[in-house]
């Protein structure tokens, strides 16, 4: 997700004390994550559901940070953080073993094959992903891209992880989608008849 550049936006963000650098203010309490959050739907709608864990979204685009923080504007969400961080970078951010669960959300598909690397399922975020969690954690994984998510599902499983359960139309599947919180992509998607995979994995 790509925005037109925002005056001033980078400093409104660094003054931000809801954008964190790293983990900390959830030391000692589980921590969930997001990974390219975008305008951060899914991860509010989470801190707000759940006030006994702690949420961090993550999103590389200063301007899309700022669509996150306009929208929480005024409203406390004590258990609930935002990073404006590439996700390639977090291994020396945050503590390892120290994230429950890591949640992909309609990542950039990076269709074609030369860019496979650049997809957050390849092997080395993978490799990431490993350091980040704590040992009973997983990641749960949306999109609706069949392509992406036939490249993930292989990718998990060369890469020693176990796929606990998956499906390729998550809101058909009672079983799967019970407590679902959809994402704005995943509303969008679903809107123009798209089904919506999910897989949710641990090393
Ligand atoms: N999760 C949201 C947005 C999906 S779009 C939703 O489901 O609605 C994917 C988002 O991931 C974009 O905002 C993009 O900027 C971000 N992103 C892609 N690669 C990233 C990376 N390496 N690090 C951090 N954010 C990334």
């Amino acid at each position: 997700m790509r925005l037109r550049h925002i005056t001033g936006c980078e400093e409104k963000i660094n003054n931000s004390p809801l954008v964190v650098k790293d983990a900390s203010f959830a030391e000692g309490n589980e921590l969930k994550m997001e990974f390219g959050m975008g305008k951060g739907d899914f991860i509010i709608q989470n801190a707000l559901k759940f006030p006994n864990n702690f949420f961090i979204g993550v999103e590389k685009f200063a301007t899309v940070v700022l669509k996150a923080l306009e929208k929480i504007n005024g409203m406390d969400i004590p258990n609930l953080r935002f990073m404006c961080e590439d996700v390639a970078t977090l291994e020396e951010i945050i503590k390892p073993h120290s994230v429950k669960t890591i949640y992909l959300n309609f990542s950039d598909p990076w269709p074609k094959k030369k860019h496979a690397k650049r997809r957050l399922t390849s092997e080395s975020f993978l490799k990431i992903y490993e350091k980040l969690l704590e040992e009973s954690g997983e990641i749960e994984f949306k999109t609706d891209n069949v392509d992406l998510f036939n490249y993930s599902l292989e990718s998990f499983k060369d890469n020693g992880w176990q796929v606990l359960e998956f499906t390729y139309d998550l809101h058909n599947n009672a079983k799967m989608n019970e407590g679902n919180i959809m994402t704005e992509y995943e509303r969008k998607f679903s809107q123009n008849g798209n089904k919506i995979c999910k897989l949710i994995a641990k090393k």
